[in-house]
């Protein structure tokens, strides 16, 4: 009755690819989108025409390339209000929320905090309430909005809408997409969240026009989003790029996650100050108390981010040399404290990659709260294509 995915704007494969591009790249010339989609000029033609009728695609006026350089050529564009997109962001404190346009530029956006009560149930009401409120900052936004990207922590199966487990309390085999497509009249999709905001970052950020990137979330937890020959990696059951859960040390400490010696079990931010705890033997410190410290010299809050920024650099080198990414975005929280451990990442990381692998940069982006729920409703742009 109310189905999670409205069916995708474009169903053939020419006019996939053409969209696609445009939606990364507009406007480019027929010629540009021919060489780069390897269709002929025709098929190109053909491909965006169904597009220009339905208001997605228009063409500017025409370019001459050069004086006597023969016909000229008019650049195909994507009508970026054509249709809007909400996203919103869950995180353990609060909702963020977004209105995009079709390129993923944001028009407005807006918050929840989340009350005493996070069951599914309350946080889906203050989800739809936010809707509503974002939805309402324009009328063309709630006569051109279709579709709602959620993005969650936690392990989402996005093909069934379901959030089987996410660190909210009783969040567990969530039918969210079903749910909230029920609160809002929309057609939603679900993803965690750094999946959400690697394919956002691919599409529309730093990894434009690569094939094979990679974007880091180090702070609370450390995270990955993989994208391999253009495509953003799911895994078979759902799971992979689990970068903080590589163990480094088979005989480390144990993890929350039940494996032993893995990277967050160093490089969180609880471990950085459960370690500076531990050496100074003070158990009432902050984790901005250790900041403080290790920025006036403290030597044991300064090793603390020393050995966390070893193990997220090991970890880096471990991604870098399975999967040879042409960059890697890092982001999260933790890029505060870059200062105290962005060398120790960088040494261990250009230490542990393999020979070639190590030409690939790491690339700083802070991100903040709005980029994560713009990289929600990048799910529902995404969702135009099949
Ligand atoms: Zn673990």
């Amino acid at each position: 009755m109310f189905p999670n995915h409205a069916q995708p704007l474009v169903t053939a494969p020419a006019e996939t690819a053409v969209l696609a591009l445009l939606l990364a790249e507009s406007p480019l010339s027929r010629v540009e989108l021919a060489r780069r989609t390897g269709l002929s000029s025709t098929a190109v033609t053909k491909a965006a025409r169904p597009l220009i009728v339905d208001g997605y695609l228009h063409e500017l006026p025409p370019e001459r390339t050069a004086p006597g350089a023969g016909r000229p050529v008019n650049p195909l564009a994507v009508t970026v209000d054509r249709e809007f997109f909400v996203g919103i962001k869950i995180s353990g404190e609060a909702l963020f929320g977004v209105v995009c346009d079709l390129r993923a530029g944001l028009r407005v956006t807006g918050g929840r905090q989340l009350g005493e009560d996070r069951s599914p149930e309350a946080v889906c009401g203050l989800l739809g309430e936010l809707v509503e409120e974002l939805l309402d900052a324009d009328p063309v936004f709630r006569e051109r909005t279709r579709r709602l990207g959620v993005a969650v922590s936690g392990d989402v199966d996005r093909s069934a809408g379901l959030v089987r487990y996410s660190v909210l309390p009783g969040w567990r085999d969530v039918p969210l997409a079903d749910e909230l497509a029920r609160a809002t009249g929309l057609s939603v999709t679900v993803e965690n969240d750094v999946k959400a905001l690697t394919a956002a970052e691919h599409w529309f950020g730093e990894g434009i026009g690569t094939e094979n990137f990679a974007l880091v979330t180090i702070g609370s937890g450390v995270g990955s989003g993989l994208v391999v020959n253009g495509q953003l990696v799911t895994g078979a059951y759902g799971v992979a790029g689990e970068l903080g859960h590589i163990s480094i040390d088979p005989d480390g400490p144990p993890c929350h996650c039940g494996g032993v010696g893995c990277v967050e079990v160093f490089a969180a931010s609880g471990a950085i100050l459960a370690s500076a705890r531990g050496a100074t033997g003070r158990a009432d410190l902050s984790f901005d108390d250790v900041v403080q410290l290790a920025r006036v010299g403290d030597r044991a809050a300064r090793e603390a981010f020393a050995t966390a920024g070893r193990a997220i650099g090991v970890g880096i080198a471990t991604l870098v040399s399975l999967l040879g990414p042409e960059r890697v975005v890092v982001t999260g929280e933790g890029l505060d404290t870059y200062d105290l451990f962005g060398i120790h990442i960088r040494e261990a990381y250009a230490a542990h990659c393999f020979k070639a692998a190590a030409k690939c940069p790491l690339t700083l982006r802070p991100l903040p709260w709005e980029e994560w729920a713009r990289g929600a409703a990048v799910l529902g742009i995404q969702a135009l294509l099949p």
